[in-house]
């Protein structure tokens, strides 16, 4: 690439004086700008495919200071000292499924998530979709491994005991012309190996999907498509992993590392400062920060915030299929690196519309704004005109954490000797953790072994963790016996969702310690109905207090400092 040249370009289109530094690994360039989009554009004008380098984008926002993580409120010594084969950086589906694949070997295993439980960052607010791959154009390594992930799901979700259901997909066609560009999706269906792709006519899609019958002219099926919870594949992976031996030490942030030239001596975490024979970057939004930390900076990630809505099952007016509008000619080249969204059924029956994707500065955004739930709504509803706006019974956004190459980050490092990087996991990343979660479980023994270390296999893995009784979803017989066995799974707490006392007891006791109202929430869907909690959080804070002998006021919602009571106003 002739880099005079595009900063020559840079500065005409944006007034931007930027100036750059090559390695053999990246191209890092470095200015000053007052419009984050705008740093995001130049950034990606300095990709080249051609020669594989990764853009490290040190473009400073003009008046704007990064803001400082979020960082767990806890300070103690609890990690002080130790000294592991593996420690994992970040507890999303990412760094959890690893650290469950690792447990398969005989090694100490630690996993440091800065939150009070995991999945709290992208993969505790995505869509859930099982992507089957149709979108991703060119060989990357995204596609590789979301054709393989997707591939697994069957398999690893009935050992994590986790629901999944591949219902597939439908991309509608509003015209003759867009149903005529959409057999280039056939092509490429067949040349990324994704199995049953076909074009069904007016009459096929109005059948399955009577809702598009004024404007659809047919539709590209995708029978490979599933669905999955994302938080609660995480839980599991975390969960199997512990039960394989593995530590998760939730509340523990890493703070700053201590390396050589070509390697980590140690780790400084809020818990005490530990030392690890192989580190692994599954940091989310900040890998690069993490990289940096190492003295591993090598590429950049530049946080892409979603929204999505979500409805309430029981509205009128609502799909029943996962579907989206193909794209048009103008959609397309708005949305090059979005799959654009869609109409998602998630598996628990919820309608989710979105996401939306913008450029944020703050990796850790998370707020909603009106133009947003306005943007997404409007976007999608022409696919569904019968849905209203008053379905909307909650909405939630998470920032996903791509490289300016826009293609997943999974090496060892080359420079610093015990580091791999789980980097720039964009979506479909949740699709994809189950199958590059065994590489780097793989790259970490290997690295491990080449460090002299033995590593055996652990005879007593156990791939199956059993999943919690769902009470309603057991026949009538069963739930009589189970109810006559134990009686608090026939006292109803939240009555949405129909979610037991029994159960709640259940979550609270579970194997990563988690007793937070959101812990709950995210293991049993109490809270996650039509009143999102009205009527169920006192007494799912009651019963937390109860079962973990705390008073009600130190119950937290999530994470350190979230309390939700202050004090008793009156005594009955
Ligand atoms: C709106 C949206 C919709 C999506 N929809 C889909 C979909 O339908 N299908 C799909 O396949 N993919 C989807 N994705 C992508 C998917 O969510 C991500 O690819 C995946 O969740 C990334 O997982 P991760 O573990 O790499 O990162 P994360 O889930 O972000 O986890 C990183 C973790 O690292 C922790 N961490 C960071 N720094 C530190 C530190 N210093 N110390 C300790 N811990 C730290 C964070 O707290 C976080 O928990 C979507 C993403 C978004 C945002």
């Amino acid at each position: 690439m002739n880099y005079k040249k595009v900063v020559d370009t840079v500065y005409k289109q944006y007034g931007v004086k930027v100036s750059v530094d090559t390695d053999d690994r990246s191209v890092i360039i470095s200015g000053e700008c007052d419009n984050w989009q705008n740093i995001v554009i130049i950034g990606k004008m300095f990709v080249d495919k051609k020669s594989g380098k990764h853009v490290v984008n040190n473009i400073r926002l003009i008046g704007a200071t990064e803001k400082y993580p979020i960082l767990p409120t806890v300070k103690d010594k609890k990690l002080d000292g130790t000294d592991w084969d593996v420690v994992v950086i970040g507890g999303g589906i990412s760094g959890c499924a690893v650290a469950r694949e690792l447990s398969k070997y005989n090694l100490k295993i630690l996993l440091c998530e800065k939150h009070s439980d995991v999945a709290h960052g992208a993969s505790g607010a995505n869509d859930g979709m099982v992507h089957a791959g149709i979108d991703l154009k060119r060989k990357c390594l995204k596609l590789h491994y979301v054709v393989r992930g997707n591939s697994m799901y069957e398999q690893v979700c009935r050992d994590l005991g986790v629901e999944f259901k591949r219902e597939g997909q439908y991309v509608v066609f509003t015209s003759r012309f867009i149903k005529f560009l959409g057999r280039s999706y056939l092509t490429r269906a067949k040349k990324h190996g994704i199995a049953g792709v076909r074009i069904i006519g007016k009459k096929e899609i109005c059948a399955i999907e009577p809702r598009v019958k004024d404007f659809a002219v047919g539709a590209l099926k995708i029978p490979t498509t599933g669905s999955v919870s994302p938080y609660k594949l995480t839980i599991a992976y975390a969960e199997n992993a512990v039960q394989n031996g593995a530590v998760v030490s939730l509340d523990t942030a890493v703070l700053s590392m201590e390396h050589t030239d070509d390697k980590i001596t140690s780790i400084v975490t809020n818990r005490g400062t530990l030392s690890a024979k192989c580190v692994i970057n599954c940091a989310g939004v900040f890998a690069d920060k993490i990289a940096e930390m190492a003295g591993d900076k090598y590429f950049s990630i530049h946080p892409r915030k979603g929204i999505d809505l979500l409805l309430d099952p029981k509205a009128n007016g609502l799909p029943t299929n996962a579907i989206s509008l193909a794209p048009t000619l103008k959609t397309l080249k708005n949305n090059k690196n979005t799959k654009g969204g869609g109409i998602v059924k998630t598996v628990d029956g919820n309608i989710l519309l979105g996401p939306n994707a913008h450029e944020v500065f703050d990796r850790e955004d998370t707020s909603t704004e009106m133009s947003d739930i306005n943007e997404v709504f409007n976007k999608q509803s022409p696919c569904c005109p019968s849905m209203q706006r008053s379905s909307i019974i909650a909405y939630f956004a998470g920032v996903r954490a791509p490289s300016y190459e826009e293609d997943f980050i999974i090496e060892r490092s080359s420079k610093v000797k015990n580091l791999i990087h789980v980097a720039a996991i964009q979506s479909p990343g949740l699709t994809a953790a189950p199958a590059f979660s065994i590489d780097v479980a793989e790259k970490a023994v290997e690295l491990l072994r080449s460090q002299g270390v033995t590593v055996d296999k652990n005879g007593n893995f156990n791939p199956v963790r059993q999943s919690p009784v769902c009470a309603k979803e057991l026949s009538n017989e069963q739930r009589d016996e189970l109810i006559k066995s134990n009686p608090d799974f026939g006292k109803i707490i939240c009555r949405c969702e129909e979610v037991s006392l029994g159960e709640i007891k259940q979550a609270i006791h579970n194997p990563l310690g988690v007793a937070t109202v959101d812990g709950v929430k995210r293991r049993v869907r109490a809270g996650m109905g039509r009143c999102q909690g009205g009527f169920c959080m006192p007494l799912v804070i009651k019963t937390i207090a109860e079962e973990k002998n705390v008073s009600y006021s130190e119950v937290l919602k999530g994470d350190g400092g979230s309390y939700i009571a202050v004090g008793e106003i009156k005594q009955i």
